[in-house]
């Protein structure tokens, strides 16, 4: 990496740059932390997104078997009604 002030080439986990002496820690420290938590929120995001998903599928296909049986249920009925009328 390089010096954040004198633009100087130093070790990449140096705390210090060896030619102006100042602190390249704090920053590279923020930005690695900045990353740390956009990441967290994103995997985050995408776990949440994955539960209202499934969650959302299952609901489908719960709703789906409900609304199969109560028209399954109403067809019966019907026919029932109407065979007795007949
Ligand atoms: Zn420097």
């Amino acid at each position: 990496m390089f010096c954040r002030k004198c633009g100087k080439k130093i070790a990449d986990n140096a705390r210090f740059c060896n030619e102006c002496g100042t602190a390249q820690f704090s920053e590279n420290r923020l930005d690695s932390e900045v990353y740390l938590e956009n990441k967290q929120k994103l995997s985050r995001n995408i776990k949440i997104c994955f539960i209202i998903l499934i969650v959302g599928v299952l609901f489908k296909q719960i709703l789906l078997v409900w609304l199969s049986a109560i028209l399954a249920i109403v067809a019966l009925l019907r026919f029932f009604a109407f065979g007795h009328k007949k």
